[in-house]
């Protein structure tokens, strides 16, 4: 069970035109209580201000962030956002290195380094993730792959205010298919020790680890009580208000 507070997660990835996004975001935020846990929605860049101005009327917390950002603070960077802009609309987090940035994208753990190290410079929490391919899991190298994926995305001075991670397998994604119990414990476990090599003891034990990959409101309760899971990271599910704030109220 995690010691600090849970953070329940929503990418919304590329779905959501304005309305949409507005009328999800006032769903979330009208039947959400103090749950326990911090909610985060992550809508696409052009909803971001319209959900900030739902989010900055009188009502339960929730947190908001981008889905990626650029490492660079201005300049010749066409269709790129930086991590000033998002912070001026009012993001807390930003994610980096989701496997659909880093496959279709080609974006490389240095790059995600990069875009981590621009988001704590900024003052945003980076949600850096991580996760093996079906092939690596096949192979038995998934431990390893996820190790040397943090070693290399992980920023110089990263800690629990500033840094999430997210291990996200790449063939749970949108597959309706998990890991068993046992391989996300095993995961989160081996995440925490590769972390206590690099930050501090304090910070490693306080880093929040999500999962992420096809969680759904019957499946959150078990991996939520997996040791070393600290929330969730949520696609599909995050977008119905109901399955979100379901996911969020089976933290242990
Ligand atoms: C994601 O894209 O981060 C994700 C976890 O998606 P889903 O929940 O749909 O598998």
């Amino acid at each position: 069970m995690a010691t600090t507070q849970m953070l329940i997660a929503g990418n919304w990835k590329m779905n959501g035109q304005l309305q949409a996004a507005e009328d999800l975001v006032r769903s979330i935020r009208g039947a959400a209580k103090d749950d326990g846990c911090e909610y985060l929605v992550c809508p696409p860049f052009t909803a971001l201000s319209t959900v900030a101005s739902i989010l900055r009327e009188p009502g339960p917390r929730l947190s908001l962030g981008a889905q990626d950002c650029h490492a660079a603070a201005s300049g010749a960077h066409t269709g790129d956002i930086s991590v000033g802009m998002l912070r001026d609309i009012g993001c807390q987090y930003v994610i980096v290195g989701h496997s659909e940035r880093r496959g279709n994208h080609g974006e490389s753990d240095s790059d995600v380094r990069s875009k981590a190290e621009a988001a704590h410079a900024g003052g945003l929490t980076a949600i850096i993730c991580v996760g093996e391919s079906d092939q690596q899991r096949m192979a038995g190298t998934a431990l390893s792959t996820v190790e040397a994926q943090i070693v290399g995305s992980l920023p110089e001075g990263a800690n629990a205010v500033n840094t999430v991670i997210a291990y996200e397998p790449v063939w749970a994604i949108g597959t309706g298919k998990t890991p068993t119990l046992e391989q996300i414990s095993e995961m989160h476990i081996h995440m925490q020790s590769v972390l206590k090599d690099r930050i501090s003891d304090s910070s490693a034990a306080s880093l929040r680890l999500l999962y992420g990959g096809s969680v759904n409101p019957g499946n959150a309760a078990e991996i939520l009580k997996c040791q070393g899971v600290d929330g969730a990271l949520i696609g599909g599910a995050s977008l119905e208000a109901d399955s979100f704030l379901a996911i969020g109220r089976s933290c242990p």
